[in-house]
């Protein structure tokens, strides 16, 4: 089954039993070096589990998914496909690290950066919106994560608030990349249906077909979340929310910041190369001409992930 997946050990860049030993004879890790304690969080084909390790006590997130159920719902290459993405882009402040991959007989484990204040949905829901200073600080570590990201070829393609989680100095981590894609050989199109209503792209909806820039369309859609606290595109039904993306059709409440207003105009754009981001390096809707926004003049780049977080209001 695993060679069929390809899914391979990573190699033990970092280990997580400090050079102590582990309870598997390979010295690869395994169930019994952790205690498991509380979930941290269930999605359709896994939980993800509060984990410290026996060997030095530091604590992770492990996601557990299920063989069987992957099995049964013909997932079990969105095991592989978050492992690689994981992979490759190690070492990110944006994106959770990956530190082990290992399974049994039952399930699939990925042992993963603890982000211990959970996801940006909860955050937004409970205070009701964002304020500008915390929209920009949040939407310029995403912009930066999503830079590296698509620099390393892999498209999230699920980019939402529950998927935006927030370690313990309240700083963004891109998680689960089960859905994402890792594009291979110069490849810049996938063409699988996946994400979440609400922030799917026009180009998956009419083409079928996800690109580096249906993520920043994901963006555009986070970036108006947060300011005013609902969806860009909502409707009754899942139909009738794709009838409103096709047709860019949303409206800003009144009271909208007016640089955030202008970010969204120039980010939620039917024709998915003219976004801003999306254009490739050099040219004038580049990566480097989203971080020039006027809505981002407060942020220094140079000092992103280390500047303490402003309070969460
Ligand atoms: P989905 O149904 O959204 O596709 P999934 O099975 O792919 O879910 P994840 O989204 O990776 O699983 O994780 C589910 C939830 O577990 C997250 O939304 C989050 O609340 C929690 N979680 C995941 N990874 C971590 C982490 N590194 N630190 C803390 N909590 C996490």
């Amino acid at each position: 089954l695993s060679r069929e997946l390809g899914y391979e050990e990573p190699a033990p860049s970092t280990s997580l039993l400090n050079g102590k030993r582990s309870s598997t004879p390979s010295g690869k890790p395994s169930l019994r070096d952790f205690q498991f304690g509380k979930t941290l969080g269930e999605g359709a084909y896994s939980t993800v589990k509060l984990a410290t390790s026996r060997a030095d006590g530091k604590q992770y997130a492990v996601k557990i998914m299920f063989k069987v159920h992957l099995d049964r719902a013909r997932k079990l290459k969105t095991v592989s496909t978050e492992h690689k993405a994981l992979q490759r882009l190690n070492g990110h402040p944006g994106i959770v690290a990956l530190y082990h991959a290992f399974q049994d007989e039952f399930s699939f484990y990925l042992v993963i950066e603890l982000a211990a204040k959970g996801e940006m949905q909860s955050v937004i829901s409970r205070l009701g919106s964002l304020s500008t200073r915390c929209t920009q600080y949040y939407a310029a570590q995403i912009v930066d994560a999503l830079e590296y990201m698509h620099s390393k070829d892999v498209i999230h393609r699920d980019l939402k608030p529950e998927n935006l989680l927030l370690d313990d100095a309240f700083r963004i981590k891109i998680a689960d990349f089960g859905t994402g894609k890792v594009l291979e050989n110069g490849d810049q199109r996938a063409t699988t249906f996946v994400g979440t209503a609400q922030y799917q792209a026009p180009e998956l909806l009419e083409l079928n077909e996800t690109t580096k820039s249906s993520d920043y369309w994901a963006f555009g859609c986070i970036v108006y979340q947060m300011i005013s606290g609902r969806f860009a595109f909502n409707s009754l039904s899942d139909y009738l929310t794709w009838q409103k993306i096709k047709k860019v059709e949303y409206e800003f409440p009144n009271g909208f910041d007016e640089q955030a207003k202008d970010l969204v105009q120039n980010l939620l754009v039917h024709d998915a190369p003219k976004r801003l981001g999306a254009g490739p390096p050099g040219t004038p809707n580049d990566p480097n001409a989203l971080k020039s926004h006027a809505f981002f003049t407060p942020i220094v780049w140079t000092s992103l992930w280390t500047d303490p977080a402003p309070p969460l209001e």
